[in-house]
């Protein structure tokens, strides 16, 4: 549906759930995708699903939370390409489950450290590396906790919310040198998070809270994700998308 030949992207968090989505989609429409994960080897399985189906990647182990990871990475992306062009800050965590009195300080830090700070330090190598290659677009992975709370989850909804704030102010700031930077807020989605971490009884539950009375597919947040870095999207910036199943419409 997009074409993103010649374009480079960088996909962080991709080797699971939504990020191998958008990797995956990028790749077969094109985009030379740098597949980015903690473990190599996970990397290493969707770099080669991506080019047995004819597309272009490459692997690089990166913590989102290590500013210099972050810039090795977009060094990498100039490197083995000779420019970035798109990003999509996916990586993301859950965190302990508690209420705010009782919310663990280690888990605290750990979540602010990988949600938030993980995508600045993410868009502050990847926007400076943009401007060389003349503009580019980049999408932050936030949630519909970015805009509505959940109980026993303060450090994930108050990260999720915060990327809001850097979203629309960084995407104020480059405006007008050819960078486009959106946020996208996705309601419950079927990935390992989720598939991972609850029972079949706990995933319906979270069903029921979607008006539309099912979870999400990472294909939903792919295609949104897709759009909003293309060129389809040319006069979108600085804004946040949901695709939530009517979760947030009461
Ligand atoms: P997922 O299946 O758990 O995938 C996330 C990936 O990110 C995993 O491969 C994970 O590696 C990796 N990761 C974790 N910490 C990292 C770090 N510090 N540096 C680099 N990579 C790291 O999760 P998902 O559901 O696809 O979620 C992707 C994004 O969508 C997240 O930002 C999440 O908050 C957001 N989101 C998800 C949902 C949902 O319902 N699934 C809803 C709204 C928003 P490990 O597996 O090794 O930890």
């Amino acid at each position: 549906m997009f074409d993103f030949t010649a374009k480079t992207a960088i996909v962080t968090g991709a080797a699971s759930g939504i990020g191998t989505a958008v990797a995956e989609e990028l790749a077969l429409s094109g985009a030379f995708v740098i597949v980015s994960d903690l473990d190599r080897a996970a990397c290493d399985k969707v770099t080669a699903e991506i080019m047995d189906r004819g597309g272009k990647a490459a692997s690089f182990a990166a913590d989102v939370a290590n500013p210099e990871a972050m810039q090795a990475l977009a060094d990498f992306a100039e490197a083995e390409t000779g420019a970035l062009h798109l990003a999509v800050n996916n990586a993301g965590i859950g965190g302990a489950q508690a209420p705010t009195g009782d919310y663990p300080l280690e888990a605290w830090h750990q979540v602010i450290n990988v949600n938030l700070n993980g995508v600045f330090y993410g868009m502050r190598a990847q926007i400076r590396a943009m401007e060389r290659a003349g503009g580019g677009a980049i999408v932050n992975m936030s949630s519909i906790l970015g805009s509505v709370g959940f109980a026993n989850s303060s450090a994930y909804v108050a990260s999720k919310h915060a990327l809001q704030g850097l979203t629309k102010t960084a995407a104020m700031e480059y405006a007008q040198k050819g960078i486009r930077i959106n946020a996208v807020g996705p309601a419950f989605i079927a990935t390992p998070l989720l598939t991972n971490n609850l029972t079949q009884e706990m995933l319906d539950g979270l069903a029921g809270l979607h008006p539309m009375g099912r979870i999400g597919t990472v294909a939903e947040v792919s295609g949104l994700t897709l759009f909003l870095l293309s060129d389809r999207a040319s006069f979108i910036t600085g804004s946040y998308h949901l695709v939530d199943g009517g979760y947030t419409a009461p």
